[in-house]
C-alpha cells in the first residue's frame, strides 16, 4: 500500500547517531543483551540513550512465544532461561549511567511462572547496583497469573507499565492471546497489590480506531486506576505487519493529551513518535507526587 510514500513530514526524522551510541551498541552485543530501542529501530534512540539517559531492555531472551500483528519481535521456540541475565542488565545500566530504565520481556508462555522470577531478579540486581536509577517494568500479561504479578511487584519497581495497545474492538486483530479485559484487570490488580507503585499503559493510534473508541479506552483505564498514559502513532515494522490506517496529525495528539489529562491521568505523553518508554524519566517523579 505504499506506506512509505504516504508517510507525513513529521515522521521523517534522521537517525542521529554519535560515538556514545556506537560504543553502547557494541557493549550490548558483547553482553548479549537486547534493547527495544535497537530492535524496534526506535527513532528516539539518540535522545534517550545519550541525552535523557533512558533505555528499554528486553529480557528473557529475544524470541517471543506470541505473534502480535504489530510487533517486530521474532516468534518461535524461546531461548534457554539465562540466570546471568539480571546481572548483565544491571552492569549495563551502570555502564550507560542510566537515570531511568525500562525492563520489558518477551512473553514466556512456555514457563510456569511466565518468567516472573528472572524478571524480579533483574529488578533487584539493577536496584542493588544502581540505587539512583528509577526502574519501570513492562511485562506481558503473564496470562493473567496474579502470583506471577505478585512476584514482580514484590521486587519493588517504580512504575508498573502494561500496555492496552489498542481499543476493545481491534484487540483480537492486533494482539495475540492478550485480551482487553485481562489487560485492564492486570493493571487494577497491580494497584491493589501495591498502591504505591503507579500504573501506566500505552495505546497505539492509526490502526483504524475511532475517536470515541479511544476515549472509551481512556475511561476504561481510569476506571482501573491507571495513572499514566502514553499515546503514539503505530508504524508498520514490515510489510507483513498490520497496515497503518491513518496518520494522526500532531495537533490531534495534543487534543488527545488534553482529553486524557482532563480524565485524571497524572501524566500523559502523546505524539507521533511517542513510545511506551518515551520521556518515562519525567513520569516517575510526577506520579510519585500524585
Ligand atoms: Fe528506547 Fe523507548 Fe527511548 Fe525508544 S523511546 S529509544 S524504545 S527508551
Ligand atoms: Fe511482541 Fe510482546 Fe506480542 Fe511478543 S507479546 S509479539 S514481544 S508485543
Amino acid at each position: 500500500r505504499g506506506e512509505l510514500q504516504r508517510k507525513p513530514e513529521w515522521l521523517k526524522i534522521k537517525l542521529n547517531t554519535n560515538e556514545t551510541y556506537t560504543g553502547l551498541k557494541k557493549m550490548m552485543r558483547e553482553k548479549n543483551l537486547h534493547t527495544v530501542c535497537e530492535e524496534a529501530k526506535c527513532p528516539n534512540i539518540h535522545e534517550c540513550w545519550a541525552v535523557r539517559r533512558t533505555a528499554t531492555f528486553m529480557i528473557l531472551g529475544s524470541i517471543c512465544t506470541r505473534a502480535c500483528r504489530f510487533c517486530a519481535v521474532t516468534t518461535g521456540k524461546p531461548n534457554e532461561l539465562d540466570w546471568e541475565e539480571p546481572k548483565r542488565v544491571a552492569e549495563s545500566v551502570r555502564l550507560m549511567n542510566l537515570k531511568h530504565v525500562v525492563i520489558t520481556a518477551v512473553a514466556r508462555d512456555d514457563l510456569n511462572d511466565y518468567g516472573a522470577t528472572v524478571f524480579a531478579e533483574t529488578v533487584r540486581a539493577v536496584r542493588a547496583m544502581n540505587p539512583e536509577t528509577s526502574i519501570e517494568v513492562l511485562p506481558s500479561d503473564m496470562m493473567g497469573d496474579f502470583s506471577a504479578l505478585q512476584t514482580l511487584i514484590d521486587a519493588g519497581p517504580d512504575i508498573m507499565n502494561h500496555n492496552l495497545e489498542t481499543v476493545r474492538r481491534l484487540t483480537p486483530r492486533v494482539r495475540a492471546k492478550a485480551t482487553y479485559d485481562r489487560t485492564l484487570e492486570f493493571l487494577k490488580r497491580s494497584k491493589e497489590l501495591n498502591p504505591d507503585i503507579p500504573t501506566k499503559s500505552s495505546i497505539m493510534v492509526g490502526l483504524g480506531e475511532t475517536k470515541e473508541e479511544l476515549i472509551q479506552a481512556m475511561d476504561d483505564l481510569r476506571a482501573h486506576h491507571v495513572d499514566i498514559l502514553t499515546l503514539g502513532q503505530y508504524l508498520q515494522p514490515t510489510k507483513k505487519h498490520l497496515d497503518v490506517e491513518r496518520y494522526y496529525h500532531p495537533d490531534e495528539f495534543a487534543e488527545l493529551k488534553e482529553i486524557a489529562l482532563a480524565k485524571g491521568f497524572s501524566h500523559c505523553e502523546a505524539g507521533p513518535l511517542v513510545r511506551s518508554s518515551y520521556h518515562a524519566d519525567e513520569q516517575v517523579h510526577k506520579a510519585r507526587r500524585h
